[in-house]
């Protein structure tokens, strides 16, 4: 069967992987026309991940990578939603910048339609391809989707970008609260009669993850569900604590927050639906509860970071104070190692990099803790650890990713002073007392009391072989001093500052 849309509208989606309001959908809606609705696994994205020293192989050699497994298990969801309809999601394998030009031309589509990608490397592709299609006479509209706010729409008085948070954020709440009409079409929208019939055409079929060169083997931790359903299994699970958010999101040990970062970076449910959810569990809106306020004031730093990125693209490739590009950082492949597996010898800081390696995921307070410790105790440069998150992150985002370790490096717009350094001991103890977190992730140390859980190294020696610890043998001794290593970071930024 010859498939032709005949003038109509293919929807491209990227980092909007559901049906439900969806505005690059709903623009399709809008014409007339018929639709078809495709994604392409990038190679420019997954050949990188192929060829990475650090990926994870499994026994046919073939590369975990969670993040795609994410993807696929999320975009199988979505064929089958759409099956029920007599369509098809067409998925497709190869370079966006062929593949969508081909398809484009194959479909006969009058219409590119995508939702607004703001990082650098997105926006030069997307702009490569409208004038590729523009050629053939083909529209490339892209809409605003993954934020409320977007590009410049929250300027400062004077008309520039915010580069400190809290002035942005009265603005966004301003503007939020005063003109943004929240409209999430949660219902499914109604494809039947405008998308194009596919059930009967094998053409599309779904490449498979190890056609791919990944494996099907890389788990997804056990509370990470994936696709739109797994969006709303988590947000309804966080409903019922979010008043409680402000109060526990620092604890590690405490399921306090909400995990719905993986279902923010691939869109598996819209920024607005999430809002318009919180908004509605709170009985005495327009008051919010102090854990929907906190909650919000987590999402617009998402927002902030976006827009930084997309107003000052240079944070991607270095600092965006510039000054602090000329830092002499530490250069030691071994102090890297030891902090990316988590053998520091600082308990708190090796439970991080381990949950971490072992899950795809970071709590907030401890990516806080391990970025500052990278840079300000071993004094590594912050852009290695960006690197190696960015890798191992399941909810890896490039605006939030680089902006969390710009801030700890105090090298970003409105970040921690440079002399302002986390002490990895005092912040075990206070986020981790009685060192539950710690234990999970380094088992080794289960048998530590409270006291020495945070400085095994400090624990006397019959305290030691009761828990069964030798410090050097099966864990380690810590490889800096805390003091030492603070007095050397203050004189790093403040040669760099002057
Ligand atoms: P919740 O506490 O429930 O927060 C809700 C949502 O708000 C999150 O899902 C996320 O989308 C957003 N959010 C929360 N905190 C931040 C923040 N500080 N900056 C931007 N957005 C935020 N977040 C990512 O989504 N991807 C990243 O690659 C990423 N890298 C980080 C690196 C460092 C060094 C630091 C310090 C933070 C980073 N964060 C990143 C922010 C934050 O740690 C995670 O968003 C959060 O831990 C995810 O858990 P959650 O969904 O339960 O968050």
């Amino acid at each position: 069967m010859e498939i032709n849309l005949n003038g109509g509208s293919l929807v491209w989606l990227r980092r909007d992987l559901r049906l439900e309001d969806n505005n690059a959908i709903l623009k399709a809606l809008s014409f007339e026309t018929k639709i078809a609705i495709c994604f392409v696994f990038d190679e420019t994205i997954l050949n990188p991940l192929l060829c990475e020293p650090l990926a994870i192989k499994d026994s046919a050699n073939l590369v975990k990578d969670r993040r795609v497994s994410f993807i696929h298990q999320t975009l199988k969801e979505l064929d089958e939603n759409l099956k029920k309809i007599r369509s098809r999601l067409i998925v497709k394998y190869g370079f966006s910048n062929q593949v969508i030009p081909k398809l484009v031309k194959e479909l006969q589509v009058k219409n590119l339609i995508c939702s607004s990608d703001y990082e650098p490397e997105a926006i030069a592709r997307d702009s490569k391809i409208k004038n590729i299609i523009k050629e053939i006479g083909v529209n490339f509209i892209s809409v605003k989707d993954q934020c409320l706010f977007e590009k410049t729409e929250i300027l400062s008085k004077s008309y520039t970008p915010y580069t400190v948070f809290t002035p942005y954020k009265r603005t966004w709440l301003e503007k939020f609260f005063s003109d943004c009409q929240i409209n999430a079409n949660i219902e499914k929208p109604n494809l039947s009669g405008k998308i194009i019939n596919l059930s009967e055409n094998d053409s599309f079929s779904f490449p498979s993850l190890k056609e791919m060169g990944f494996s099907d083997k890389s788990s997804l931790p056990f509370n990470i569900k994936t696709g739109s359903s797994g969006a709303r299994t988590h947000l309804k699970e966080f409903l019922t604590k979010i008043d409680f958010y402000k109060l526990k999101r620092d604890f590690p040990a405490i399921s306090g927050t909400s995990y719905l970062s993986i279902h923010l970076r691939f869109g598996t449910i819209s920024i607005r639906e999430l809002v318009k959810e919180i908004l509605n569990s709170n009985l005495n809106f327009p008051t919010l509860s102090e854990g929907s306020e906190s909650w919000l004031s987590e999402l617009v730093w998402r927002e902030f970071y976006m827009q930084i990125l997309f107003n000052f693209p240079h944070v991607a490739s270095g600092c965006f104070k510039k000054n602090y590009d000329s830092i002499k950082w530490v250069s030691s492949k071994s102090l890297f190692e030891c902090w990316s597996n988590g053998l520091t010898g600082y308990p708190i800081i090796d439970a991080g990099m381990r949950q971490l390696n072992e899950t795809g995921f970071m709590h907030n307070r401890l990516r806080m803790l391990t970025a500052s410790f990278l840079t300000k105790d071993l004094g590594i440069n912050w852009q290695e650890g960006e690197k190696y998150f960015a890798l191992k992150l399941n909810d890896f985002d490039l605006s939030a990713n680089n902006g969390g370790w710009q801030w700890a490096a105090s090298t970003g717009c409105d970040a921690q002073p440079y002399f302002r350094i986390f002490n990895p001991i005092t912040q075990s103890k206070k986020f981790d007392p009685d060192g539950e977190y710690i234990k999970k992730y380094i088992p080794e140390l289960k048998n530590l009391s409270s006291k020495y859980i945070h400085t095994p190294w400090l624990a006397p020696n019959e305290f030691l072989a009761k828990a069964g610890v030798t410090i050097g043998s099966n864990y380690p001794s810590p490889k800096i001093d805390h003091n030492t290593a603070r007095i050397n970071t203050l004189k790093r930024y403040e040669t760099a500052r002057n």
